[in-house]
């Protein structure tokens, strides 16, 4: 296997974690994105970047309808409102009620445990202000079944326990996709405590 950092790869660089690729899973699912190498926890595997595509809810609606299944499918709502298309495979990760991966702040997401290779990435839908209720069978001994749109509002505390348990891993693993945040000033504010933690009860938008 080629290391992430090899010339084969650099065409593949991405502003989700350059050690990952996107596979097929299966026509039900369609595709993941996992992992080529071991990942440790405390990495930050997406940032929002420069070429996410960040858009006001009225001019997503603008979009003509044949826009707006894509959007239903790859965008998704963040706390402040805004409607976020992902120009990179990060579009394709799948959901997890057990998830590899969760945000810090609504512009980085870190590896909560460690990663092994091919090991699917998987993030916590509940965040992502769903528009309809989606059916779960990420098969996670600890799986809703169903994620709804105010999952959050109950799952924050512990979401914020498990993204708090790896910030301290943050400063001790390599971060080759800190570079392409716009400003990870935030992120290191929070690793070294000079700034209050985000929560993700902040990623309700119904509540910005
Ligand atoms: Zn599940």
């Amino acid at each position: 296997m080629a290391p992430a950092s090899s010339p084969r790869r650099m065409c593949e660089l991405t502003m989700i974690h350059p050690a990952t690729e996107l596979r097929f899973i299966s026509p039900e699912i369609g595709y993941g994105v996992f992992a080529r190498e071991p990942i440790p926890r405390g990495t930050v595997m997406w940032v929002l970047c420069r070429f996410d595509i960040v858009l006001s809810p009225k001019n997503a609606a603008a979009f003509p309808p044949p826009y707006q299944p894509i959007f239903e499918c790859y965008a998704y709502t963040d706390g402040a409102g805004r409607v976020i298309m992902c120009w990179d495979h990060g579009r394709y990760l799948n959901h997890s009620c057990d998830p590899t991966m969760l945000g810090v702040g609504g512009d980085f997401e870190i590896a909560v445990r460690d990663i092994a290779a091919d090991e699917e990435l998987t993030c916590e839908y509940a965040h992502l202000n769903l528009t309809e209720p989606m059916e779960c069978r990420c098969g996670a001994p600890n799986c809703r079944g169903v994620i709804g749109s105010t999952d959050v509002l109950t799952l924050w505390p512990d979401l914020d326990r498990r993204m708090a348990e790896a910030l301290p891993f943050a400063r001790k693993v390599p971060q080759p996709l800190l570079v392409y945040a716009p400003n990870a000033a935030p992120f290191w504010n929070w690793v070294d405590g000079r700034a209050p933690l985000p929560s993700h009860r902040d990623y309700y938008a119904a509540a910005s």
